[in-house]
């Protein structure tokens, strides 16, 4: 027999007995917690593994943000199988939310009260008549539970939905602001500015958080699918968490190229004292900590309902049928290596064309120099961007750089030199930008950033902010012991009507700033 026929055959007779085995890849969606970042780097890390792909998982991971804060809702509505949340899901559950808990990532909560060291808040008392930004309930439950532990009346306070803008932070419009002690410290230490921060587990709470939910429903049906998903996913964490540098790149390239990779270095060796993978085995929860943690919100009258938790901890109580492969191994031992070897082959291939493709979509629309979106990346997001924000009828602003007179860079220091100079430029623009901007570098030398929610005002104060620091920059060339500066021009106009359009008026203004000598900004008109 011919072996393409063999082959053939083979398969067919595979087919047949293997199919109510193997069953096709379950496609899972997960519901992230905020934006991209180190945050999930277990899950991009299962992913990029294939520990999801070994439970033949098909895993979608959906990033957050501000318009998508409500993920009991959204696992209990089946928008999504697994959401990630904080302890306040707790409550939820107290209040009859039919809601279960599979994993708490961190073993103690990363949110925190940050202020501005010449605000002289210190400590919860001196939160009292200050404008306070926080999240809606029940994310961040844990900064009000510390507020009433010390005995501050909630009631008395001025507390305001958080705008997600650490910037009204920095520009006084909030005296404190309900942040994450791997992210935002990392922003304000870059600027030279000096912060305070209030942690709930210096006042005595220490609660879990990120903490991956889904329904009851989908725990009590597919209860195998679950515990799959949870074992593959803490693998996952495992892995990240021994090999941070390598998660840190596969994030900054594949996930938020805007964050830059000390940023990330930062927010993962901030998270991993929070995970505390040296002292228990990630993901723990003791059922003891949260009934604590419930008589905590109890207590401090964060809710009056008590449904109780029974059955709010997930536990795998299935039995996995393995009759049928028994069967069919003492039927053929023969046959089921060979069929699973065929099966495991196409798996393989078909995982690394999905995975390839993935990559391949987004380097189109990454800069492979500087890492920061290129033209056609930086068109695909302004749109969805600007859209949200008009809807919102927020004001936003784009600018445009140039640096000057890079020629004679080139020239002078050579072509590598050149570059460096280009990936300083764009790491400083990137520093500059807040979680909706959009960086890109949009040709050669010239780079692009749409600033939302920010008036031509204050477009202008960060464009002198960026200005300055730029002067300021030391480039190193690569292959010799040469330093330069650079400096740029910047055409600024409001981000109104069609993108052709305002593109079209900051580059007339760049090219008056030019035309004026260079090394300033021109607003257009
Ligand atoms: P101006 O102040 O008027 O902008 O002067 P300029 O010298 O910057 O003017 P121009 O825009 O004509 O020059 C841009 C130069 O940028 C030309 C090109 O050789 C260089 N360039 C474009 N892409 C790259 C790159 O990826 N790496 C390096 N090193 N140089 C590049
Ligand atoms: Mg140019
Ligand atoms: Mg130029």
């Amino acid at each position: 027999m011919p072996s393409s026929v063999r082959r053939f055959v083979l398969m067919i007779i595979a087919t047949a007995f293997f199919l109510p085995n193997t069953q096709a890849a379950e496609s899972i969606k997960v519901q992230l917690r905020w934006l991209h970042q180190f945050q999930f780097a277990g899950y991009y890390m299962a992913l990029e593994k294939g520990y999801y792909a070994n439970y033949a998982l098909d895993v979608e991971l959906i990033e957050g943000g501000p318009n998508s804060l409500k993920p009991i809702d959204d696992v209990l509505e089946g928008k999504v199988d697994f959401a990630i949340t904080g302890s306040g899901v707790v409550i939820d559950r107290m209040e009859g939310k039919p809601v279960v808990a599979v994993a708490a990532i961190m073993q103690t909560s990363p949110i925190v009260w940050i202020s501005l060291k010449s605000s002289n808040i210190r400590s919860p008392i001196d939160l009292a008549n200050k404008r306070l930004l926080i999240m809606p309930p029940p994310e961040s439950a844990e900064l009000l539970t510390m507020l009433k532990h010390e005995g501050i009346d909630i009631d008395q306070l001025d507390i305001r939905n958080t705008s997600y803008r650490i910037e009204d932070l920095i520009d006084n419009k909030a005296d404190a602001y309900d942040g994450y002690i791997s992210n935002e410290p990392y922003y304000l230490k870059q600027r030279g500015i000096e912060y305070n921060l209030i942690n709930p587990r210096e006042y005595g709470i220490n609660f879990y958080s990120d903490v991956l939910i889904t329904s009851q429903t989908f725990a009590k049906n597919q209860p195998e699918l679950v515990e799959h998903f949870k074992a593959a996913t803490l693998k996952g964490w495992e892995y990240a968490l021994d090999n941070i540098e390598e998660t840190v790149q596969l994030i900054h390239n594949q996930y938020a190229p805007q964050k830059t990779l000390d940023h990330l270095r930062f927010e993962a060796q901030t998270l991993k004292k929070l995970i505390m993978p040296e002292l228990v085995q990630v993901g723990h929860m003791n059922p003891g900590r949260w009934q604590f943690i419930a008589n905590s919100y109890q207590q401090l009258n964060m809710t009056q309902a008590d449904a109780g938790l029974k059955g709010f901890l997930f536990e795998a109580d299935f039995k996995p049928n393995y009759t049928l492969a028994i069967n069919i191994a003492l039927g053929s031992a023969l046959l089921l290596l060979i069929a699973a070897l065929i099966i495991f082959k196409f798996r393989k291939l078909s995982q690394q064309l999905h995975k390839s493709n993935q990559l391949l979509a987004q380097q189109a629309l990454i800069d492979q120099l500087t890492q920061v979106r290129n033209r056609r990346g930086f068109l695909e997001q302004a749109k969805t961007v600007l859209s949200q924000a008009n809807r919102e009828q927020s004001h936003s602003s784009f600018l445009m750089f140039d640096i000057d007179n890079f020629k004679q860079i080139n020239d002078r220091y050579g072509h590598s030199a050149g570059d460096a100079a280009l990936i300083k430029f764009a790491n400083m623009l990137s520093s500059h930008r807040r979680q909706q901007d959009i960086v890109a570098r949009i040709g050669g030398e010239e780079f692009a950033m749409l600033l939302i929610d920010a008036d031509i005002k204050s477009a202008e104060k960060i464009a002198k902010r960026i200005l300055e620091d730029i002067r300021h920059a030391v480039i190193e060339s690569p292959n010799s012991d040469n330093q330069f500066n650079i400096t740029a021009s910047i055409g600024i106009a409001a981000a109104h009507g069609s993108i052709e359009e305002f593109c079209e008026k900051a580059d007339k203004a760049l090219y008056q700033a030019k035309h004026n000598g260079r090394n300033q900004i021109v607003i257009a008109e």
